[in-house]
């Protein structure tokens, strides 16, 4: 069914939060760690200003969220000594937050800043091509996957990764999406990940992420460095990405502006996840099973991604009863 994107009301959160929220819906990997972690909550719709709180048990936690029907309920990806003060830092998720409006190259003809179910889909795709390299390349095992309200969160919970610093994840990312031109002289660059990756997977994932991104490159788009005759040749010429990166390059682009494209592209695949959240040791992210207020959606752990449609699982049911 289609679903319109609006705002919950305060009646209708408060709906929400009575007869539908439970405790036991918020993840077992949050609830394992819940006194080692921040909480914070948005009241009134500007911004989560209500911090450093700590919850000792699940029957405190569900108390609070009763009460206090949040606009919006997050916590913290690190583990602390002490959350309340957020000091004693031991450990974050590594984390990917990939949001449908801020999706590079968008398929579908929202407006800035709106989502729908195509460029939910979309965003879908690039999650599983992010799980499939956290898996495949890394042999990441922890894994867990969430439907943010608009979009997607990967949160990895592996303890070989849950130390990283800030460095060490942004090289992470860059190996993840593709964004970062392979540099055959130096071990394809990645020196600090040698232990991590297996020989050539990264020019693999290299070239799969580029000619995504190439494949849904439009008219419009923008790109650092290409001008439109470029751009022109690029669209003429994609067809010949279907076997391998190389097969444009063969096409009258030539070396120069072929490796123009190429750089563009790793910029463009930078822009898939958003790179502030993923280094950012202190982040806190949406509470799964909470509303998303702006959108009326869900924030869902999601048990199989290949069958999970947000519009089916993570619509909570006053948008049903809506009658307008
Ligand atoms: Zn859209």
């Amino acid at each position: 069914m289609s679903v319109e994107l609006k705002p919950a009301s305060k009646y209708e959160r408060k709906i929400f939060y009575k007869e539908e929220w439970n405790v036991k819906d918020v993840p077992d990997f949050i609830r394992n760690s819940l006194t080692s972690r921040e909480f914070g909550f948005d009241h009134y719709g500007n911004g989560p200003n209500d911090r450093y709180k700590v919850f000792v048990d699940d029957l405190r936690l569900k108390r609070f969220i009763k009460v206090k029907q949040p606009f919006a309920a997050y916590c913290s990806v690190a583990f602390y000594d002490k959350p309340n003060q957020r000091k004693g830092w031991q450990k974050s998720e590594l984390v990917f937050d990939v949001d449908a409006k801020d999706i590079p190259i968008r398929t579908c003809d929202c407006a800035e800043g709106e989502v729908c179910e195509k460029c939910l889909n979309q965003a879908k795709e690039i999650v599983l091509m992010i799980r499939d390299v956290l898996s495949g390349d890394f042999g990441l095992t922890n894994i867990n996957l969430i439907y943010s309200g608009r979009g997607y969160h990967v949160r990895v919970l592996d303890e070989d990764v849950m130390d990283a610093s800030s460095e060490l994840r942004g090289d992470i990312i860059q190996y993840v999406t593709g964004s970062k031109l392979p540099d055959l002289s130096n071990e394809y660059g990645f020196n600090d990940l040698q232990p991590f990756i297996i020989p050539f997977g990264y020019p693999k994932n290299f070239t799969r992420w580029s000619k995504y991104t190439i494949l849904h490159l439009r008219r419009s788009s923008k790109l650092d460095d290409v001008n439109n005759q470029l751009l022109r040749d690029v669209l003429k010429h994609r067809n010949l990405l279907q076997e391998d990166l190389w097969g444009m390059f063969r096409s009258n682009i030539g070396p120069i502006r072929y490796k123009k494209v190429m750089n563009a592209v790793s910029r463009i695949n930078m822009q898939i996840t958003d790179t502030k959240v993923s280094i950012d040791l202190k982040r806190i992210l949406r509470l799964p099973s909470t509303l998303h207020s702006k959108v009326s959606m869900k924030s869902t752990l999601i048990k199989n991604i290949e069958t999970f449609d947000p519009f089916d699982d993570a619509v909570p049911k006053f948008v049903y009863e809506r009658n307008d």
